[in-house]
């Protein structure tokens, strides 16, 4: 068995296969380990499966994994996984963000008898406010609303035991949310501090719209809250509703005062009502539409070619 595969999602990636290969081999080597370098090409639209190919060729610890198209990073790093033989995994980004000589700091670490190390974001560097804030804010109400503990400021990056990688492939849910179920899984975890670098080349593959969906996932498959939160709102609307009924009969029926005048109030309720009516329909059709998913039981990806 060999010591530590790393699994590395590629999507148009082509300007950092080659550093990103020379910088992993350097730490590996350094390391004195076995290792074997996992590329899951993710349908990219550049001449990354090219580049990958041609390492592959001369290098045998290099594989590829060539999907049948673009699948989304969390599938992408899920096929990765699904064919490890390492005794350790490494997931980490192809962009150079996660600074691969973090892996053998994150070893060491395991070595002191833990299963998961991941490796947790000091600062980022290079990444717009807006992206920033909006990271930090997903964080931080993800682990207020969640019953698992799900590290803030944390991505994909980590080493694990081969352990928790074969629980995750017993995992089968569709809407992937890998940092969240490696929470849920246990197993004795830690992290250790890092500077999140810039991305060396190329643009990010995670639009607002993908890290929209991609914090829904993670939100829908690790809490009920916003359902509950529905039921609440329904409460507090109801009541407030009955008071106002109360409120009309007595002035109609107990007071001279003329009821036709109340256009404004009866205009803001019927608009308030709408709104929580329409936000508590969408709030269950995020669940129903991944529970759909779930149910018709597809394969999480296809295959086009692999040298595994
Ligand atoms: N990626 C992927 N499929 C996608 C989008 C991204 O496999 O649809 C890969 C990408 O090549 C990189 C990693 O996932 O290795 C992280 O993506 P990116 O750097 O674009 O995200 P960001 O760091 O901006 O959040
Ligand atoms: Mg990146």
């Amino acid at each position: 068995m060999i010591d530590i595969s790393i699994v590395i999602p590629i999507y148009n990636e082509a300007l950092n296969i080659n550093l990103l290969y020379e910088r992993l081999t350097k730490v590996l080597l350094s390391m004195g380990v076995s290792y074997e370098l996992i590329f899951v090409n993710d349908g990219s639209k550049d001449n990354s499966i090219s580049l990958l190919k041609f390492l592959a060729a001369k290098h045998q610890e290099v594989k590829y994994i060539d999907l049948s198209r673009n699948f989304g990073h969390q599938i992408a790093v899920s096929a990765g996984l699904d064919k490890t033989t390492g005794k350790r995994v490494v997931i980490i980004d192809a962009d150079l963000q996660d600074p691969p000589e973090l892996i053998a700091d994150l070893y060491a670490k395991m070595n002191e008898g833990y299963e998961v190390v991941y490796a947790k974001r000091k600062r980022r560097k290079g990444e717009s406010f807006l992206k920033l804030l909006t990271a930090k804010l997903f964080y931080r109400i993800l682990s207020n609303i969640t019953s698992i503990h799900i590290p803030v400021d944390t991505g994909d990056f980590r080493l694990m035991d081969s352990k928790v990688v074969e629980a995750l492939r017993q995992m089968p849910e569709r809407h992937k949310f890998l940092r969240g179920q490696i929470s849920w899984v246990g197993y004795r975890q830690t992290f250790i501090a890092y500077e999140r670098d810039e991305r060396h080349a190329g643009k990010t593959g995670y639009t607002y719209r993908k890290m929209f969906r991609f914090a829904l996932d993670g939100i829908t498959a690790f809490s009920n809250f916003p359902i509950k939160l529905v039921t609440v709102m329904g409460f507090l609307v109801s009541i407030v509703a009955f008071l106002m009924i109360i409120y009309t009969f007595y002035v109609k029926y107990f007071t001279n005062q003329d009821v036709e005048r109340g256009w404004a109030s009866l205009m803001v309720a019927i608009l308030f009502l709408g709104g929580v009516q329409l936000i508590s329909i969408g709030i269950l059709g995020e669940y129903i539409s991944r529970i759909n998913t779930d149910v018709r039981k597809r394969p999480l990806y296809f295959i086009k070619e692999s040298n595994i």
